[in-house]
């Protein structure tokens, strides 16, 4: 058999460890996940119940136009039905740009330390990727820029950027767009969208009006609580969309995505309430940062990435020996930084706690 010759050591994608596998280890009774960005709120009731409520159609297929979340989704953010494209989470929709305009003959232009879908989907399609290296965690827009040749067809801005928390504001986004060559698609991924707070980030959707290469990414898993139903979604122009579509599987979201979703959005005050809390909660890690001489990477998102000045990896263990599961920061192309996912007030309480008699044993043992 010959496969791909770029699949040969690609590795496969490594998730935070589940919960139970971690009680189980280390004999534990409890254990709490701060490594995937997960809302540690869960979801709105309404989207529960819309799932309860379905249950009964499992045998039917869903609905491949995802009509119901299409026109919930369009008049939420004030765009056509025809703009909008839905994915197995905003995962797939990555994937679909990527096969839809990536080949062995291209490149795409990426940050560095950024989200790792876009290299792997890059990669697979056998395609050049240009990664850029970041300042202080923030995309180098104009190095970005420099990086795109005739060749380039991708070029993608993770905004709020995973795994610093970072933004890139309206004044550096729109310049950067206004300069990006047109037969560049520029993707704006917003996972994070909910959750930013600053009066500064872009407003990405009016610019679809002037900019008909701009792809915007959002998806139900973070803020809106829906990770494990897997829906997320792309927008764009008409054009745009229609030339991709036919790369998306015909039922590729389930129904209990579609009617999840669409009761998700009718409960604006959860996502208000959940933002209220996270934007507290951040300020209270920043304070701990501050505290403890801690450098920190300023986020806008619902994780943040924190420099413990030595080993992720270490970091890591000795958090997991205490029943929190985190990223480190060294597969995440910060090698002496982990990221935390925020929590609820009582579990950050109980990781501030733990955190301190790290920092402390550290300092004891040197
Ligand atoms: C979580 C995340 C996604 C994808 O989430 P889905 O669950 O596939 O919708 C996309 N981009 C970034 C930057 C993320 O952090």
């Amino acid at each position: 058999m010959k496969a791909k010759p770029q699949l040969h050591g690609l590795p496969s994608y490594k998730p935070g460890k589940p919960i139970e596998e971690v009680k189980r280890e280390l004999g534990l009774t409890k254990v709490v996940k701060l490594a995937s960005n997960e809302n540690p709120y869960g979801s709105s009731p309404k989207a529960a119940k819309a799932i309860q409520d379905a249950a009964a159609q499992t045998a039917i297929y869903p609905d491949g136009y995802a009509a119901m979340i299409r026109e919930k989704v369009a008049t939420k953010i004030g765009v056509d039905e025809n703009q909008l494209i839905f994915g197995n989470g905003s995962d797939e929709v990555i994937q679909f740009l990527c096969r839809a305009f990536l080949s062995p003959e291209t490149n795409t232009v990426t940050a560095d330390p950024t989200f790792s879908q876009y290299k792997l989907n890059a990669t697979i399609e056998g395609a050049e990727v240009r990664e850029v290296p970041s300042v202080d965690g923030v995309h180098d827009l104009d190095a970005m820029l420099e990086a795109i040749d005739e060749q380039t067809r991708i070029v993608w801005v993770c905004n709020p950027n995973n795994p610093s928390g970072t933004y890139v504001n309206e004044a550096a986004f729109t310049n950067f767009l206004e300069r990006v060559p047109s037969h560049v698609l520029v993707v704006s991924d917003e996972a994070y969208y909910e959750y930013v707070t600053a009066k500064d980030y872009p407003e990405t959707l009016p610019l679809l009006k002037k900019y008909n290469n701009l792809m915007i990414l959002r998806t139900f898993s973070k803020a809106y609580g829906l990770a494990a139903l897997r829906i997320g979604y792309g927008v764009g122009n008409p054009d745009l969309i229609s030339l991709i579509d036919p790369v998306r599987p015909p039922f590729n979201n389930t129904t209990f995505a579609h009617v999840a979703a669409s009761a998700a959005l009718d409960d604006d005050q959860f996502i208000a309430d959940c933002v209220e809390k996270n934007t507290a909660a951040l300020k209270q890690f920043e304070q701990f940062c501050e505290n403890h001489n801690l450098t920190y990477y300023p986020s806008q998102t619902n994780f943040i990435l924190i420099d413990f000045n030595r080993s992720g990896d270490e970091v890591f263990d000795l958090l997991l020996k205490k029943g929190f599961i985190v990223r480190s920061g060294q597969a995440l192309g910060f090698p002496t930084c982990v990221r935390i996912t925020v929590g609820t007030e009582e579990e950050n309480k109980e990781l501030f706690a733990v955190l301190e008699e790290i920092l402390h044993s550290n300092k004891v043992g040197q």
